[in-house]
């Protein structure tokens, strides 16, 4: 499954049309969101056909295909499953702070042209050009950002790239100073631009710039999904096995609020995650990483530094001689974590015969 990104040449017509459908759209969403919490308190919970059901004479009403509702009242649907499992927290409403930006198809598009594509409702709507991987399209949704409306496409297609045959495995830390730090060596970086891009948002947060501050939070999201991409595929290419740290990221976002929330480790993680689900020989696997820090990954002592007060120290000498690097060494731990290895009792001894 792939997913591109269209942008739209829409007309003013087409233009103001979404408008209107947003608008009604998000009197749907409330609307839903209100209706399940009413229905709740009296023990009455609702399956989400029953929901589209209750509603289904209104497409004809708001002149808005009948699928787009269902997908709004389904998007609904999901945020309580999720409060109701306690995933997440209560559906907020939408409105003109929290505005609803996006309109779902859910539906499969039977064809797609070179530069137009044909959408209930719509009609034929424009695009700029670019290569389209062949493949069904399964759904679509429409996204209204700072700079202008776009396409988002489902394309159902076994993606698979070129990798490296015999690869070894890799053990990954996850970290503020560098984004990724593999237990060979290996430092994945921020790009430069995205370090930038985070200096200019803060300018214009303070200077309070809304248009402003709309774009580079699309640039940024863009760059780091870029980013993401990038690394992925590379880890992906060259290791058969990679050990990842299960961070608590929640919790660090709490303590470190912007930096880590900028790294946005968890969706580079869920994107090594899925290529290396596709591929049959290649596999993504999380490790608790408790102590992987504190502990020399030669002699499995607790010399190294600790917690969040440690942060500075990058580097340091273990009492059996090893000079580390913070994050490598914390790399090699979750790579012995992830073979099963006690991380307290020296390394070198549970790892004779075997080659890394
Ligand atoms: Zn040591």
């Amino acid at each position: 499954m792939i997913i591109r990104e269209l942008k739209l040449k829409l007309t003013k017509k087409q233009e103001a049309e979404l408008e209107r459908w947003l608008f009604h759209l998000t009197s749907v969403y409330n609307w839903t969101v209100r209706k399940i919490e009413l229905d709740a308190k009296d023990k009455i919970y609702y399956g989400k056909f029953d929901l589209i059901n209750l509603i289904k004479l209104h497409s004809k009403k708001l002149k808005i295909p009948a699928h787009v509702i269902s997908g709004v009242l389904v998007q609904a649907w999901i945020s309580w499953q999720r409060c109701f499992k306690k995933l997440s927290k209560k559906p907020h409403f939408k409105g003109r702070r929290n505005k609803l930006n996006s309109i779902p198809f859910p539906d499969s598009i039977k064809s797609i042209g070179e530069k137009e594509i044909k959408l209930l409702g719509l009609g034929k709507v424009r695009f700029f050009k670019q290569d389209i991987p062949e493949g069904k399209i399964k759904c679509s949704r429409i996204i209204k950002r700072a700079s202008g409306w776009y396409l988002l496409i489902t394309i159902d297609t076994n993606h698979k790239f070129e990798v490296k045959e015999n690869a070894p495995i890799v053990g990954i830390d996850t970290g503020f100073h560098s984004l990724l730090t593999l237990s060979d060596g290996v430092k994945f970086e921020n790009p430069r631009e995205l370090k930038l891009g985070a200096k200019r948002l803060a300018q214009a947060t303070r200077g309070r710039n809304y248009k402003l501050i709309g774009r580079i939070q699309e640039h940024q999201a863009n760059r780091r999904k870029d980013r993401n991409h990038k690394i992925s595929r590379n880890l992906v290419e060259n290791y058969s096995t990679i050990y990842i740290t299960n961070d608590n990221l929640k919790g660090q976002q709490k303590k470190f609020g912007k930096s880590i929330l900028e790294a946005s480790i968890g969706n580079l993680i869920k994107m090594i995650n899925y290529k290396s689900a596709v591929h049959a020989d290649r596999k993504t696997i999380l490790v608790n990483s408790k102590f992987t820090t504190m502990i020399c990954s030669s002699c499995g002592a607790k010399t190294g530094p600790t917690g969040f007060s440690g942060l500075a120290v990058r580097e340091w000498n273990c009492a059996c001689g090893a000079h580390h690097d913070r994050d490598i060494n914390a790399a090699i731990n979750v790579l012995h974590l992830g073979l099963g290895y006690n991380l307290k009792a020296p390394a070198m001894e549970q790892l004779t015969g075997m080659s890394i």
